[in-house]
């Protein structure tokens, strides 16, 4: 393996950005010269911890980024930069247990241990604005059902293109983009490829839409739900588990129900077991709970669950199995950390298959006219209900480990109470006159 600065001068290099994920999503970095680049690799670029969303305090020690040279990859848009994903340690060199990609790292272990190899494949959406409002930045984009709408679509032909090929030319294995069911919102998708994989371009992605989109004029958000009357921007996982060669999709038996295997039936039970504390994880902010759970929108429909259920080809439950050998997780929203999703869904997953859970039988109804209700759990209705959930998993405590999940409630907990210090006009329309 040649160094990460033979790298640098075999494809003309210049800077390193040596970046992790904290708890709240946010990418932070240093921008480290080439020269200096295999010096910071094997000691770990310096962090405050208390600086990012760690649960740090200013007291603490310096946290290291060491980052991992399996994940470097030449911005497509800017090739004198490379991003390198980053594991934190403490100045003991031990990894540090509560940021998000050793929380993986642990449960992608875990899986392993029992002879399984999980694979993911992530459904970004999002919504292009103006970069000086909150507004969708075209005004042309008015269908009241905008899904798949060619000239919406083509309008925005430079930016998404340019993305595209990105993709293409990093060996993503990109297949189709459109436009989605809110005005101004898109969809790009990739191929799966093993969790750690899709973690790490899950969050280069949405780097990389961010970036370019600024070289449109546009701003980009993942935000779960900006506009109150619009579809939401989902953040679909699809999962299926394999053996750890990579031989075999264990998931996949042409004689189960709908091409599903028992294995997979018992991860989903496990999942379905977990779902409330799982939306801590897959629907992270104070904004998420206006997604899911939420009133119809203009297009006629959420597409986002209101139920715990799971379905075959029917996009109204919280689990839909389109195909062969998988199944999607439809609950996550565009702020769910790229690395503590798959963390988490795994661990309930993984709880399920270790108890052999029976998931019980599939709701074929629309959920969104007909919620079965009394047949299945509803969903947590804010964040603060989502966080008790959590509190309350062992399964997920054990799995991601105690240091993360008391780090993780902390902080949002703290977020709650910050959002809930605000008086909303809402507020004030309907209790003025009290
Ligand atoms: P849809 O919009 O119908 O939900 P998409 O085509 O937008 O589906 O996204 C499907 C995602 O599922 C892609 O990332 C794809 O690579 C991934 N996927 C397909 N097969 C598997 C599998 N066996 N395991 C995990 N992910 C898969
Ligand atoms: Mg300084
Ligand atoms: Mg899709
Ligand atoms: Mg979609
Ligand atoms: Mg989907």
């Amino acid at each position: 393996m040649p160094t990460l600065s033979q790298i640098a001068q075999e494809r003309e290099i210049r800077y390193f950005l040596i970046s992790f994920t904290d708890l709240f999503g946010v990418q932070r970095s240093k921008l480290v010269p080439a020269a200096s680049i295999d010096r910071m690799a094997a000691d770990g670029a310096g962090f405050a911890g208390f600086a990012a969303w760690l649960d740090l305090t200013p007291a603490d020690p310096d946290i290291l980024a060491v980052p991992d040279p399996q994940s470097l990859i030449q911005l497509p848009w800017q090739p004198d930069v490379a991003w390198l994903a980053a594991d934190l340690h403490d100045i003991q060199s031990e990894p540090l247990a509560q940021s998000p990609r050793v929380v993986l790292k642990r449960v992608v272990q875990q899986a392993a241990e029992l002879g399984y190899r999980v694979k993911t494949g992530v459904e970004c959406e999002y919504f292009l604005l103006s970069t000086d409002s909150t507004q969708i930045a075209d005004g042309r984009d008015r269908q009241s059902k905008p899904c798949y709408d060619q000239q919406s679509l083509m309008r925005r032909y430079d930016v998404i293109r340019e993305i595209c090929d990105a993709m293409l030319s990093l060996g993503w294995g990109a297949y189709q983009n459109d436009h989605e069911d809110g005005n101004g919102q898109f969809e790009m998708n990739w191929m799966y490829a093993d969790a750690l994989i899709t973690a790490d371009r899950h969050a280069f992605f949405k780097y990389m839409v961010k970036s370019i989109a600024e070289r449109h004029g546009l701003r980009a958000t993942f935000m779960p739900k900006p506009f109150a009357e619009l579809t939401g921007n989902g953040c679909h996982t699809h999962i299926s588990v394999w053996d750890t060669a990579d031989t075999e999709n264990l998931f996949a038996d042409p004689q189960g129900e709908l091409g599903l295997s028992q294995l997979g039936y018992q991860f989903i039970a496990g999942v379905l077991n977990s779902v409330e504390a799982l939306c801590a994880i897959a629907n992270p902010t104070v904004n998420s709970y206006k997604r899911i759970n939420a009133p119809v929108t203009a297009s006629g429909a959420t597409w986002s669950p209101n139920t715990a259920s799971y379905s075959g080809n029917n996009r109204t439950h919280t689990i839909r199995i389109p195909d062969i050998g998988r199944f999607e997780f439809r609950l996550p929203d565009g702020a769910a950390n790229p690395y503590l999703l798959p963390a988490a869904l795994m661990a309930a997953g993984l709880d399920g298959i270790a108890n052999k859970s029976d998931p019980g039988v599939r709701q074929d109804n629309n959920s969104y006219t007909h919620p079965p209700i009394g047949l299945v759990k509803t969903l947590p209705g804010n964040l603060l209900d989502a966080l008790r959930c959590l509190k309350a998993s062992d399964v997920l405590t054990h799995s991601l480990g105690e240091p993360f999940v008391t780090a993780y409630l902390n902080l949002k907990h703290q977020e709650w109470q910050r959002a809930n210090a605000n008086v909303t006009p809402w507020e004030l329309e309907t209790t003025l006159d009290c």
